[in-house]
This record gives C-alpha cells, sequence and structure tokens, in this order.
C-alpha cells in the first residue's frame, strides 16, 4: 500500500495493534492531536513565500509605514474570508502583499528564521522548501543576494531548532524557455548551499512539459532531482507529461491523476511519489471540501502519497493541521498518519542513510 517503505515498515505496520474501537470522541480528539505533534514530520512541498504567516506579515511591515495599515486590513480580510479565495487570480492578488513586503535580502532572511521556528513548533525535523527563485527574478531582485540571505538564515536557525532544511529552486514555467534556464543556472550555482533540486510551477496551460526536457536533463546532468506541480489546475495529461518527457522523481499535487487509470498506473509502476496538498485545493477552489480529495483513493491504489502544506500561511493551516484535518476527514488511522511521514521521509531527496534514521525515528514516535 506504501510502496516506498522499506520491508521492515511494513513489517512493523503489519504487526502495530489494530486501534481501539470505541473510544470517546474528546479522548480520541485530544490523543490523536497528540500523536500527531509526536510523529517527526518531513514536509516536502512547502513555499517559503506562502509560508510568511500574519505575526511575520507585521514584522515586516514594521519599517515599512506605508504598508503596515495594508497588512492589518489584509489579515482581517484573509480570517473573515476563511483563507478561501474565488479563483486563481484572487489568490494572486493576496499574495501580492507579501510580494511587496518581503522587498529586501534581510526581509527574505526574517521570513526563513520564522518558518524554520514554525516548522520546529509542528516537530517537522526535515523540509525541502521551495524558494521560488522564479519570481525573484520577476521582481528585479538579486537571486544572489536574496538566497544568500536566506540560506544563511536557515544555516542560523537549523541548530537552533533542530529543523534540517534543503533547497527546491522554483521557475516559472509560463515565463519562458530563458527565464526557466536562468533558473536552473541558479539552482546548480547553490547546490555546495542545500539546493537538491529544481522545479517548475505557475500555469501548465501555458507553459506545457513538453518544452522543458533539455533544461531537466541538464538539471539531472547537474546532480539536480527534478520536479513540478502537475494535475493541479490541468488535466491528467499534465502529470503524464512531467514524469514521461520531463523525467521529474516527484510530483506536486497531482490532484487530477485520479481521472485516468492509465496515469495512476504510471504513478504506481514508477514509484512516483504525490505531494499531496489538500487545503491547498480547497482554498484555490479545485475541489469543494478536505474530504473530497483523492488521497484515500490514491493510497487504496497503491500510490506513493506524502501529505504537505504548500502555502500554509495563505490558505490559514499547517502541515500539523494537515494531518489533523486527513485523521479526521478520512479517519486515518494512527498507522496510515505515520507511514505518510514515513512514505515523506523515504521520497525525500536526503542520502539512504539519513532517509533510513528519520524513518527509524518515526517509527519509534509511533510505537
Ligand atoms: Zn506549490
Amino acid at each position: 500500500m506504501f510502496a516506498l517503505c522499506q520491508p521492515q515498515v511494513d513489517k512493523w505496520l503489519a504487526a502495530r495493534p489494530k486501534p481501539a474501537q470505541a473510544i470517546p470522541m474528546p479522548d480520541l480528539k485530544s490523543s490523536l492531536q497528540s500523536f500527531i505533534t509526536r510523529l517527526p514530520k518531513v514536509e516536502l512541498h512547502v513555499h517559503l513565500e506562502g509560508a510568511v504567516r500574519p505575526e511575520t506579515l507585521r514584522e515586516l511591515a514594521l519599517n515599512k509605514s506605508g504598508l503596515r495599515q495594508k497588512v492589518g486590513e489584509w489579515i482581517s480580510e484573509r480570517r473573515a474570508q476563511q483563507y478561501r479565495y474565488g479563483s486563481f487570480q484572487q489568490f494572486l492578488v493576496a499574495f501580492g502583499i507579501v510580494t511587496l513586503l518581503l522587498e529586501k535580502p534581510q526581509d527574505y532572511a526574517l521570513a526563513t528564521t520564522r518558518l524554520l521556528e514554525w516548522l520546529a513548533e509542528q516537530n517537522v525535523q526535515y523540509a525541502e522548501i521551495i524558494f521560488s527563485a522564479g519570481v525573484v527574478l520577476w521582481k528585479k531582485q538579486s537571486v544572489d543576494a536574496v538566497f544568500e540571505a536566506v540560506a544563511g538564515a536557515a544555516e542560523e536557525a537549523e541548530p537552533r531548532t533542530g529543523v534540517r532544511v534543503r533547497w527546491i529552486f522554483d521557475a516559472v514555467r509560463h515565463f519562458g524557455l530563458d527565464h526557466v534556464r536562468e533558473v536552473l543556472r541558479w539552482a546548480g550555482h547553490y547546490r555546495s548551499r542545500g539546493v537538491v533540486a529544481f522545479g517548475i510551477g505557475g500555469d501548465e496551460e501555458r507553459g506545457p512539459a513538453r518544452l522543458f526536457p533539455d533544461i531537466f536533463q541538464e538539471a539531472r546532468d547537474q546532480g539536480l532531482h527534478g520536479v513540478a506541480h502537475a494535475g493541479e489546475a490541468c488535466g491528467p495529461e499534465s502529470i503524464r507529461d512531467a514524469v514521461e518527457l520531463l523525467g521529474v522523481e516527484r510530483i506536486g499535487h497531482g490532484l487530477t491523476a485520479i481521472r485516468d487509470p492509465h496515469v495512476m498506473t504510471l504513478l504506481r509502476e514508477r514509484r512516483i511519489p504525490l505531494e499531496v496538498c489538500p487545503t491547498s485545493n480547497v482554498a484555490t477552489g479545485l475541489i469543494a471540501r478536505f474530504e473530497d480529495h483523492p488521497l484515500p483513493k490514491f493510497l487504496e491504489a497503491g500510490l506513493v502519497v506524502t501529505l504537505n502544506s504548500d502555502d500554509p500561511a495563505m490558505f490559514g493551516t499547517s502541515l500539523q493541521e494537515e494531518f489533523l484535518e486527513a485523521a479526521r476527514c478520512f479517519g486515518f488511522s494512527r498507522e496510515t498518519l505515520a507511514a505518510l511521514c514515513i512514505n515523506a521521509a523515504r521520497a525525500s531527496f536526503l542520502g539512504e542513510d539519513e532517509k533510513q534514521k528519520l524513518c527509524e525515528e518515526i517509527m519509534r514516535a509511533a510505537t
């Protein structure tokens, strides 16, 4: 069922006692919550810019007098709308304030520090954070200066928070080949500062996978892993193309895979993990409710599924909250929740020994 788990993990899952049947709700809720808190978690799909919480936005606005009031209004508006957006366009408009506040390298450094502190609060042990180098280029900022500040902040916060971090440089696929190649160049340049992968996000229709096979080959030649957002707003063919044409090792979202049995088979046979982000899909209007997400169907079909938060601050969620909501909406057992964490550890771009260590830690905490 959880294809990336090693034999001993499967054995452990099989040997675990079955969950108790009739536990009164309040106890179940609080014990489930503490179980999820206790689980060492792995986050594979979180955007740095989408993880700037309201309190950090206020902190960033301290020296930007023109934006202070706007930030207050923005926060009240998000809460009133329960972090939902009528369309992807509306999401981008709301995202604008974050873009304005992340003006200087030190702003990005603060956002990084606060994100690592937040991940530590949720007992996230390891994160591959998406750095939108493409957006930095689009804002005409220096990738060099910004990422130096980000990497420096992470290196300072890692020992203090206990959260290990690696980076995925993300290009905006509909900005064209030159833009995407420029992001890859920076990704290669910063391999020594913890960049492990290169990816594409943005409009799947205006930036189809068939444009980028050579770039993803170049990424592999440079020793970078390849990932892609696919099957989010577009159909399953976008997922198939990302796997077959680009050779990506993980798919961001993959929501629409469920519409095509051939794509489901492709993902299962090639063991391509999905970075599932249910609250994000609800917030941007792709599905109506969390419980409409095909996550349980993906698991039943034998796909490798990991649970992630995407732009948690924009969607009023967190990785901890995604686990809680998955347990509530789908009735997942503790074994399934732990297996999702183990899947993420195995699907990460850590070395084999480090993956093994993480898996053992998860199993220890879950037993
Ligand atoms: Zn994303």
